[in-house]
Order: C-alpha cells, then sequence, then structure tokens
C-alpha cells in the first residue's frame, strides 16, 4: 500500500478534527444542527461525521460570497494568480494525504488517486493561475459573472472541485461550493489549504449535504451563474429551475461512450486502451468506453484478447497499490449495476466474470464484466451504467460504426482505433461527442475543454473555451461594478 505514513496522516486528519466537520464559509468552521455519515465503500466503516447545510447556511455562504467578490475581482489577475499557485504547490506538497483520503473515502485504487487525480488537480490549478495573469490581455472587454454556486458529483471528487473552482477563481468570481454527499472529505481538507495560500475569506466557501443543498443553491436569487456535474436527471431538474432566471448555467452530464475499434486496429493496444476506457474508477466515469463497438472480422480475436485481459484485473482494497479494481462508491450502485445486469442476462445475453475474482466480504464491489448478445436497443446498451460494466456490438462498414456509435441519447466522449490515419480523421468528426480519442483514451488536460453534446450537456470546461463560462462581455467602455452587496 502507500506508505504508512500517509494512511496515519490521513486517519490523525480526521481525528484531529474529531471525526466531525462543520461548514467553511467566510473562512470559519460553523456547525448547524443536521448530521450525515461518510463512510468507506472498502469496507462499510463510517469514517467522518459532516454537517448537511440548510437553505439559512446556504444563505449565509452566498452573503459571505458576495461580500468578498468585489475585492477578489479588484485584486487583479496577477493577484489572483499568486494565490492560485500557491494552491497549486500545496495540493503538491500534500498530495499523498489527499490522495490517501480521497481513496478512504470514494474507494477508488490509491493508484489512481496518486497517478491521476492528484497530478492532474495540481495542474489545473497551475493552468488557471496562468489563465488569470493573462485575463486582462486576453479577454479585455469581460467581466467576471459574480457569484457562482457549484455542485459536483463523488466520482472524482477533487479533480471535479478543481475543474469547478480553479476558472472560477480566476476569473474573479467567488463560489458557493457542494461537493456529493458521499465524498466530501477532499473538498473540507482543500478548505484549509485555501485558508493556508492566503484565499481572502468569503472567496471559497464549501457546503455539504445531499440534494436538498443542492437545491438551495439553485434556487438561490444571489447566485448568478451555475456549474453542475453530475447526472442528466438532476440537470434537467436545474435546468427546469434555472429557466427564466437570468441565471448563466453549464452542465456536464451523463454519457455512453463508444469505444471503436477496426480490424486495422493495434489489438493488444486497443485491448489496453479499452481495460482503462471502462475499468479506470471501476467505470464510474462520465466518458467510460462502455459500449465496445468491433469490427466483425477481428471481433472474435479482439474478445478472446478481452477475457485474457480481464482475468488478471486485480479487484481488492484501494489502499494496495498493486490493486487495479477499487471498490464502487456505495452500496446503492452496486444494486443499480447488478439489476441492470441481471436483466440482460433475463433477455439472453451472454455475461463474462472472471472466474477468479474474488469480492471481498465487506463494502461494495462488482466485477469487471462484459455483456455480449444485447440489442441495440436493450437497456445495457442505451443507459449510463456508471459501472464496469462493458456492453460489446459489432460492425461491418465504418457507416455503420458511425451509426452505432450515435445511437445514443449521449455525446460525451468516444474512442475510434485504426492504423489508417484517414479512415480515423474521417470517422472521429461524424461522431457527436465533445472529444473524440484517436488510439489512446482518457487524455485530459487543463488547456483542452471538456464538455458534452446532446444529453451529456452544455459548457466547456478547461482552457480558453472554458474561462468563457465564467466571465460576461462588456462593452470597451463600459465595465459596471457588481451591483452593491
Ligand atoms: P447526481 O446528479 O445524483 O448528483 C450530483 C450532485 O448533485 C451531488 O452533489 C448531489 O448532491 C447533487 N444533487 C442531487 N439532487 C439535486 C437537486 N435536486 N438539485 C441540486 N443538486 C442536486 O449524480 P451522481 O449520482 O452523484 O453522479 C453520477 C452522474 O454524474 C453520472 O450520470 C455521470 O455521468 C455524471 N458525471 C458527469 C460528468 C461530466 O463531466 N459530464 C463527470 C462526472 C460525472
Amino acid at each position: 500500500g502507500p506508505a504508512p505514513e500517509s494512511q496515519k496522516e490521513a486517519q490523525a486528519w480526521l481525528d484531529q478534527h474529531g471525526r466531525k466537520f462543520g461548514l467553511f464559509i467566510d473562512n470559519q468552521w460553523s456547525d448547524s444542527g443536521e448530521l450525515f455519515a461518510s463512510t468507506n465503500p472498502a469496507d462499510g466503516k463510517p469514517l467522518a461525521d459532516l454537517t448537511q447545510a440548510s437553505a439559512d447556511d446556504v444563505d449565509r455562504a452566498v452573503a459571505a460570497a458576495r461580500r468578498a467578490q468585489p475585492a477578489w475581482a479588484a485584486l487583479g489577475g496577477h493577484g489572483r494568480a499568486k494565490i492560485l499557485y500557491a494552491i497549486a504547490r500545496l495540493m503538491q506538497k500534500h498530495a499523498r494525504l489527499f490522495a490517501v483520503l480521497e481513496t478512504l473515502d470514494n474507494g477508488k485504487t490509491i493508484r489512481e488517486t496518486r497517478d491521476a487525480d492528484l497530478p492532474l488537480v495540481a495542474r489545473h490549478f497551475y493552468h488557471h493561475a496562468g489563465w488569470a495573469q493573462l485575463l486582462d490581455e486576453e479577454f479585455p472587454n469581460h467581466r467576471p459573472v459574480g457569484v457562482v454556486g457549484q455542485i459536483v458529483p463523488w466520482n472524482f471528487p477533487l479533480l471535479m472541485l478543481a475543474w469547478k473552482i480553479a476558472p472560477a477563481l480566476a476569473a474573479g468570481n467567488t463560489v458557493v461550493f457542494k461537493p456529493a454527499e458521499f465524498t466530501p472529505l477532499t473538498a473540507l481538507l482543500f478548505a484549509e489549504i485555501c485558508v493556508q495560500a492566503g484565499v481572502p475569506a468569503g472567496v471559497v466557501n464549501i457546503v455539504t449535504g445531499d440534494g436538498r443543498t443542492g437545491e438551495a443553491i439553485v434556487k438561490h436569487e444571489g447566485i448568478d451563474k451555475l456549474a453542475f456535474t453530475g447526472s442528466t436527471e438532476v440537470g434537467r431538474l436545474i435546468r427546469e429551475a434555472t429557466a427564466g432566471t437570468g441565471k448563466k448555467l453549464s452542465l456536464e452530464l451523463g454519457g455512453k461512450s463508444p469505444y471503436i475499434v477496426f480490424d486495422d486496429a493495434d489489438i493488444d493496444a486497443a485491448v489496453e486502451g479499452l481495460v482503462d476506457s471502462i475499468w479506470f474508477n471501476q467505470g464510474q466515469v462520465c466518458c467510460a468506453g462502455s459500449r465496445l463497438l468491433v469490427q466483425e472480422s477481428v471481433e472474435e480475436r479482439f474478445l478472446k484478447k478481452l477475457k485474457a485481459r480481464m482475468d488478471n484485473l486485480r479487484l481488492g482494497s484501494p489502499l494496495d497499490k498493486s490493486m487495479d479494481i477499487g471498490a464502487l462508491v456505495d452500496p446503492i450502485q452496486r444494486q443499480r449495476i447488478h439489476g441492470l445486469v441481471e436483466a440482460a442476462r433475463a433477455e439472453g445475453c451472454e455475461i463474462y466474470q472472471p472466474s477468479a475474482c474474488e469480492i471481498p466480504a465487506d463494502g461494495s464491489w462488482f466485477p469487471p464484466t462484459l455483456i455480449t448478445g444485447a440489442s441495440t436497443s436493450a437497456a445495457v446498451a442505451q443507459a449510463e451504467i456508471f459501472g464496469p460494466v462493458l456492453v460489446a456490438m459489432s460492425f461491418r462498414t465504418p457507416a455503420e460504426a458511425v451509426q452505432l456509435a450515435n445511437n445514443t441519447v449521449y455525446g460525451l466522449a468516444a474512442c475510434v482505433w485504426s492504423e489508417n490515419i484517414s479512415l480515423a480523421l474521417d470517422v472521429a468528426p461524424q461522431i457527436k461527442a465533445g472529444v473524440v480519442w484517436i488510439n489512446t483514451a482518457n487524455q485530459f488536460d487543463a488547456a483542452c475543454g471538456f464538455g458534452g453534446y446532446k444529453e451529456s450537456g452544455y459548457g466547456r470546461e478547461g482552457g480558453r473555451e472554458g474561462l468563457y463560462e465564467y466571465l460576461v462581455p462588456v462593452s470597451e467602455d463600459a465595465r459596471p461594478a457588481l451591483p452593491p452587496v
């Protein structure tokens, strides 16, 4: 596992807080009545008690953010960059503590939190510190939106926080941020980092709680913009609730991304890419390559290699760095995934799961699963499973591959594998998805806009495109101050 010191450090941090956390508003910790528990999904044991923020708490957070916003904007890009650089450096300094805490709270493997989540988080803050410095030059006729409400899911708790908070602060906004109720801990450690980095009071406010807290943020009149990542279902509710309010809105929602393998692809590389695409974070990834579309002539060879590779995946304690597959975030997810897989079995699909894969007695787990023989309209072929379950289908021609790829209400990501670059470059733009990777998967960069088409939402996060979400254009001679607090 990771160095025992980091595990001790994480336990010590929880103990130091008495395993009970309040809300972070105006750089102060405050308790209010109702508590909820966050558990370690790998063993089902409670980790800490958190505060369920009420509508009044959200109101206090929004008021703090409104008070702080004019001075934060007036600090200027260089002033804000200094603080964002400090955050980035502190995230790197405490990366191991963050990684262990994230693994404890979410169940994802330490190899992923250490080697993917934390480096990407630091990169995101560095990148946006750079943007803060360039802001006046690159966006001369823009001003910050004002106070931003941000709501994220549990699958990449800290990375989604970085994707939300870094660009918002760079652009001169202040935030009221809500982590998911399953995974609030790293956001609270982040609050402490903000204080150390010199973030002024009220600029970052973190309120924990479930959908009720989310609703209070969505409905609050003092919020100028909402940024939401989560399910398409809740995204729809937010869209309805904000219609006619003048609030700016960006939504990053679900996906059912195709993974297309042509017969001339490097099969071994494509198998390895697929393992990363669908089993990274137990498949609880919005852009997971959950639909394999493989050309008929290589289908048998590809699936044989894939099953052999599945047999070698190790599932177990997420803190053990030799593990490939960790725990699912919550038993509720296991129930959902189990239901979808069993429905496919009842419909006559073939289900492959490695026979040697032992499931630990405690906690919430699901083995890597491959489904073949599903019709294109089956629930497993259409619904976002959000688990370690791959559905495989075959195609004959590139046109059929494109048709199958687009046969979904979603449009977040896609992968195309072929050694024929002309074919890959011909197919890629025909797929309605926010990102198409060629001969690779899961490449994320802070400089590159990420987001969806269709029911996967709208707006982009990352790079220049992402900054527009946190700015509003103004005419050259009139850069109005924000309304008085
Ligand atoms: P969810 O929509 O249930 O919850 C997301 C967040 O919204 C949580 O913080 C939750 O407390 C809050 N929430 C719940 N009800 C709310 C309401 N009525 N008003 C306001 N906020 C509310 O989603 P989840 O189950 O936590 O996450 C999984 C989903 O997120 C998947 O569908 C996945 O595809 C999606 N996702 C998308 C992206 C992306 O970038 N497109 C990234 C990660 C996850």
